[in-house]
């Protein structure tokens, strides 16, 4: 079957892969309908780290069950399923308490950008879609598995409230359909940061009632001047830089909610500065597996459109070419179709 393989700094090949198999009993092997690049895949790809072995790439995953273990009781061959990046249970105490991407049985998803991939914990990680979906549902049911269920999360743990006065720091497909996210919240005002015009459209879009295209002192200042010098209630940091994580904790109001969910890189945090300005800090791995029922069931009644975020789509075998256009940020997030 044919999978993706990240060799080295920006050399990630299609190549033929083992069929994968059912090695617990717990698993299940699904055939891919779609699957797709993150921007979380771009920093092995640009080297930071260096992959020191080949890794097969993707955890954003939809597709038909063809198989499962002895074990599995919930998910049956046939079903469309979705999946979260992270494997979980889903009954383990730290599922139970909603934080499944701590689940104590679990780990990462890796692989998925192949036609057949094997979910472990099969009957907590996946769920099944009411039906078979429309071909065109299948963009959107996708960003549930992680893009969409990652800017949800960054909404919910920034504490979107209806009312709410919100700042999203990054343009990304995450940034984005944080917006997305917040809106669905009941958010009175969204501001996006972002310095690219297609971005801006979509995150118009999706609901941003201003736009922001400047950074540092300057984006501060315009959020202060567009906020009565107060600041935002929430603030959404969904890139994982020092700047970003600056900009989103100088965005937010005294005791005002900052989440972040871009796997941070060099972020240095002050205890001084948190404790002098009271903003509430939460984030890491979304539990996605926590939102999946909710999105599956909006995007089923076509309440959203999240899959618009994809704006290149490609074969499976030119995968290549989504990671270089995602790098070049030539296209928001590449969708790939084995
Ligand atoms: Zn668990």
């Amino acid at each position: 079957m044919r999978g993706t393989v990240l060799y080295g700094t920006g050399d990630v090949r299609s190549e033929e892969r083992p069929v994968p198999e059912i090695t617990a009993p717990t698993d299940a092997i699904i055939r891919v309908v779609a699957a797709c690049v993150c921007g979380s895949d771009l920093w092995p790809y640009r080297g930071m780290p260096p992959v020191k072995e080949p890794a097969p790439m993707g955890h954003e995953y939809c597709g038909i069950v063809e198989a499962v273990g002895d074990a599995v009781t919930t998910i049956k061959p046939g079903q469309f399923v979705i999946g979260s990046f992270c494997i979980s249970d889903n009954t383990c105490p730290n599922c139970r308490y909603g934080y499944q991407s701590m689940c104590m049985q679990g780990g990462f998803m890796s692989g998925a950008q192949a036609e057949l991939l094997r979910v472990p914990q099969a009957d907590g990680t996946l769920v099944a879609t009411p039906d078979m979906p429309a071909d065109d549902l299948i963009p959107h049911l996708l960003t549930i598995s992680d893009v969409l269920g990652t800017g949800w999360f960054a909404a919910d743990a920034a504490n979107v409230r209806p009312g709410s006065t919100v700042v999203v720091v990054g343009d990304g497909a995450v940034g984005l359909l944080g917006v997305l996210s917040a809106k669905q919240m009941g958010a009175a005002r969204i501001i996006a940061m972002s310095r690219h015009e297609s971005r801006q459209q979509l995150a118009s879009e999706f609901g941003a009632t201003d736009i922001v295209s400047e950074r540092g002192d300057a984006g501060v200042e315009r959020i202060k001047a567009l906020t009565d010098g107060v600041g935002a209630d929430s603030v959404l940091e969904c890139v994982g830089t020092n700047e970003s994580m600056q900009q989103a904790l100088r965005s937010a109001r005294r005791g005002g909610y900052v989440s972040y969910v871009g796997v941070p890189h060099g972020v240095e945090l002050q205890a001084g500065q948190l404790f002098s300005t009271m903003v509430h800090l939460h984030g890491g791995p979304a539990p996605v597996r926590r939102y999946l029922p909710d999105l599956i069931d909006l995007v089923w009644q076509r309440k959203i459109t999240p899959g618009k975020v994809f704006d290149l789509v490609l074969p499976l075998a030119d995968v290549a070419e989504g990671y270089r256009a995602m790098d070049e940020r030539r296209a928001i997030k590449a969708l790939l179709r084995p």
